[in-house]
């Protein structure tokens, strides 16, 4: 019998209605992978349907860094719905958007002076792509409209974002040419905290020596790899990318949407390399987890290179640009998360995912073991059993969800020390039970 539709039967977390209709992340109408209902969470945890109470590690997908059912941004949307939830940005603005605009500015690079603020973090790149080649436009370079990156991105689920990520395990060969083409050098191989291999940067430098003619941009998410494969890769790469870009005329866009807000251990992961962007994309934990929103930010020279040749403007405005609920939202999560000892909790993670998960590294199934601030990630031998694995984690009271060879934890900064401790301990329980 086929395990998906055995769990289905058993638990009554399932729901036929959705099972039947609602299409979710990446999955089958036939033979759709189980989906837990859930009926509430709270901080660190959540509920099910029966009563069934999860520690949950994933945050989300890297968005809700204060845990669920927060107060005080529960306040905030409540505050704000009192007065508008969403009023139009053509023609119209608003203090919350005012707000969130000079906050923003205060923590992001001193260069960023303009922000489009868009509505998830796949527009956001869709945004910077459009960005970077109105800008090379406006400079006279008509034929610089593709992009270069690396392999093993992931930049969303759009289509320009899609053409951006890993062309073999994203979904490039799926939709064939009707895909743009863009330029891929290998991921980088030399990882962070280790040494740096100069070689390392050599594809990307022959691919702009010989294409930088064409070449408009190069996007990168900077030092994590997310979804595509949970690298973290040395900081000297990035550097050595600028030097290429700023030699070879080619803006440089840095994908922040996974690793902004603290997750890496630094507010935002360039901080680690001390390079600033051209045009940096933020969004997933922008809102705290509270809703979709993301932010483009960007400098002088690419705002006012779009907005100094013709059209003269930028051509892009989404209805629900600027909403006022996530732009208050936004506002108490930034302040929520810069009055909390944010770098303290997330080192203190690291710190106690480092002593408590090097443990499987010597499993015969685990190809590695690998931990930056509040990211834990094991890597296996070989492709696991996602609704078996998601089911077992279940059972055992943690939320952790699997992709490929890739079991990983991105736990909530306000996890405790104990609901860590249960949450590792029951993952390493369920690993070594693997064959
Ligand atoms: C999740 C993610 C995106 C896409 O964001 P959505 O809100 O899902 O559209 C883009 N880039 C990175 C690095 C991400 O992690």
């Amino acid at each position: 019998m086929n395990y998906n539709n055995k769990a289905n039967e058993i638990n009554k977390n399932f729901d036929s209605f959705d099972r039947e209709h609602l299409w979710h992340p990446y999955t089958s109408t036939i033979n759709p992978l189980p989906t837990y209902k859930v009926n509430r969470a709270e901080g660190c945890r959540i509920y099910l349907e029966d009563g069934t109470e999860l520690i949950d590690g994933m945050s989300s997908w890297w968005c809700a860094v204060h845990g669920y059912n927060h107060p005080i941004l529960n306040k905030a949307i409540e505050e704000q719905l009192k007065s508008m939830s969403h009023i139009m940005f053509g023609g119209f603005t608003h203090q919350p958007a005012i707000d969130l605009g000079k906050l923003l500015l205060n923590i992001l690079p001193n260069e960023m002076e303009h922000i489009f603020y868009a509505d998830s973090g796949s527009v956001a790149v869709e945004v910077a792509m459009k960005m970077t080649v109105q800008y090379q436009h406006s400079q006279g370079h008509n034929k610089k409209t593709n992009f270069v990156t690396i392999r093993s991105g992931y930049h969303g689920d759009t289509w320009n974002a899609m053409s951006v990520c890993d062309p073999i395990t994203g979904m490039h060969s799926l939709f064939g040419t009707s895909l743009p083409i863009r330029f891929f050098a290998p991921s980088p191989i030399s990882k962070f905290g280790k040494e740096w291999n100069p070689s390392d940067i050599t594809p990307l430098e022959d691919i702009m020596e010989k294409h930088s003619q064409e070449i408009a941009g190069l996007i990168l998410e900077p030092i994590v790899q997310g979804a595509g494969g949970m690298n973290f890769y040395h900081p000297q790469y990035l550097k050595e990318a600028y030097n290429l870009c700023k030699k070879h005329n080619i803006v440089i866009i840095f994908d922040e949407i996974a690793t902004g807000f603290g997750r890496t251990g630094k507010l935002f992961a360039y901080e680690h390399a001390g390079i600033v962007p051209d045009i940096m994309c933020i969004g997933k934990a922008l809102t705290g987890g509270y809703m979709t929103f993301s932010a483009v930010a960007t400098n002088e020279k690419i705002a006012n290179g779009i907005s100094s040749a013709s059209p003269g403007v930028f051509m892009h405005g989404p209805t629900f640009m600027g909403n006022p609920l996530a732009c208050a939202v936004a506002k108490a999560s930034i302040e929520l998360l810069l009055a909390s000892n944010w770098e303290e909790k997330v080192k203190n993670i690291e710190e106690q995912m480092k002593s408590e998960l090097s443990e499987v590294s010597t499993l015969h199934n685990v190809a590695d073991v690998r931990i930056l601030g509040a990211i834990g990630v094991i890597e296996m031998k070989k492709d696991i059993d996602m609704a078996y694995l998601q089911n077992r984690f279940v059972e055992e009271g943690i939320w952790v969800r699997p992709f490929g060879k890739l079991v990983y934890i991105m736990p909530p900064f306000i996890i405790t020390k104990e609901e860590l401790n249960k949450l590792t301990s029951s993952l390493i329980k369920i690993i070594k039970e693997l064959k």
